[in-house]
């Protein structure tokens, strides 16, 4: 489907891209090549409930990888899903009375809106589980072919065991993981009981598709590697794409999942990197639709608070440390950024070339935008004491480019 529209990225010349550090979450610290081809997929929304802030975060983290991968010559392809189909939407759509297409049709709008404000670049291609029946069928298929699909009663699953001694944690704490994400370990019949579910035979009343495995839909992890494999393995490489990222939540089981089916599917590695956001809280606690404390993008929008305000609020900590959001915190980002909008609207500004510099240095050092806002905090402060040149408009550009932050 058509993702929000095109943001603008400002060309920047004459800058040294120093190559992408990232903390991947099974191999530490990791350097990429610039300049390469680059397959990024991030496993996207739920639509059932509108952007809150720790969405809103993870996807801010994903753009400034795909921004500064852009920047420094690589040619980027960026493929984000859209789980259309799921068990929280269709419970919302039966609670609220409404149907599951609406509600999802609605509220990919909102996402698409929110992002577009946000200034996120959009995704190459933006991929609704719902138009990619064929391919998920296609990709159970290999499975099946492979020997790693077994029936219970209606439904099919993925068998897991062979490859579980790549699992980072102990059984028993997978296990209950498992279970908090949406996983049956104690259904009985399963050959282990962190099988994950891969077809979902048809429940009554329930939406679902004709198929060679039955009438139903499909299970999560297998629509994600579906929808990478199709629009990202152009070229047969091995692993096929280079980077999934999402919140961290999405580590254990689903982006383990995934690599595990790949494997099996194609007897190839996934991805290269993996790469997880932190989380958001709130008065100390996690922002969660189970807490009920999710404060919506949409919302602050409504109340008039500028996205670029948004923005700079949540780029000022630190993308793989949970953090809380405030009003405190909103406050501050506010008068932080009317601070940078004044400096930029002087004629003449402070030094620019050595800030630019470290600007595109603390990206680079594995996204560290505290760094860099605290950088341009003081430049601000040194054009207001001691102004000598005219590269506002440089910095302007630097900073839209590089952060988002069209002030
Ligand atoms: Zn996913």
């Amino acid at each position: 489907m058509n993702s929000w529209p095109k943001v603008y990225l400002p060309p920047l010349e004459g800058i040294e891209y120093p190559s992408l550090k990232l903390v991947d979450s099974n191999k530490g610290l990791v350097e990429l090549d610039n300049g390469s081809n680059f397959a990024i997929y991030v496993c996207g929304i739920t639509p059932y409930d509108a952007t809150h802030l720790g969405h809103a975060a993870t996807y801010l983290a994903f753009d400034l990888i795909n921004r500064y991968k852009i920047l420094s010559g690589s040619t980027v392809n960026f493929v984000e899903n859209i789980t259309d189909i799921d068990d929280p939407l269709l419970e919302r759509a039966k609670r609220d009375n409404q149907g599951w297409q609406d509600l999802a049709s609605k509220q990919i709008d909102l996402f698409s809106s929110d992002m577009s404000a946000l200034r996120v670049l959009p995704p190459d291609s933006f991929i609704k589980v719902t138009d990619s029946l064929a391919l998920i069928e296609d990709f159970i298929s290999r499975l099946d072919k492979a020997g790693y699909l077994y029936k219970l009663d209606s439904d099919y699953y993925f068998s897991v065991g062979k490859f579980l001694d790549q699992m980072r944690m102990p059984i028993e704490q997978a296990i209950e993981i498992f279970a908090e994400r949406g996983g049956d370990p104690k259904r009985a019949g399963k050959q282990h009981q962190l099988d994950p579910v891969i077809w979902i035979g048809n429940r009554d009343g329930e939406p679902g598709w004709a198929s060679s495995y039955g009438f139903g839909r499909p299970g999560w992890h297998v629509e994600c590697t579906a929808i990478a494999c199709n629009y990202l393995d152009k070229s047969g490489s091995n692993p096929i794409i280079d980077l999934q990222g999402g919140g961290s939540d999405l580590a254990f089981p689903h982006h383990f999942m995934s690599a595990q089916i790949v494997k099996a599917a194609y007897g190839r590695d996934f991805a290269k990197y993996f790469v997880h956001a932190a989380m958001i809280g709130l008065a100390g606690e996690k922002m969660s639709k189970s807490k009920g404390n999710l404060v919506f993008v949409s919302k602050l929008l409504t109340q008039q608070v500028d996205p670029m305000v948004i923005r700079w609020a949540l780029l000022s900590g630190h993308y793989q440390q949970d953090r809380q959001w405030s009003d405190n915190l909103l406050a501050v980002a506010n008068d932080q950024v009317t601070a940078i909008r004044s400096a930029l609207a002087r004629s003449e500004v402070a030094q620019s070339e050595q800030l630019i510099k470290d600007l595109a240095s603390d990206i680079s050092n594995n996204l560290d935008t505290p760094a860099a806002l605290a950088r341009l905090i003081k430049w601000a402060k040194q054009s207001e004491s001691n102004p000598t040149v005219n590269q506002s408009g440089l910095v302007s550009r630097t900073i839209d480019a590089l952060l988002g932050l069209a002030l």
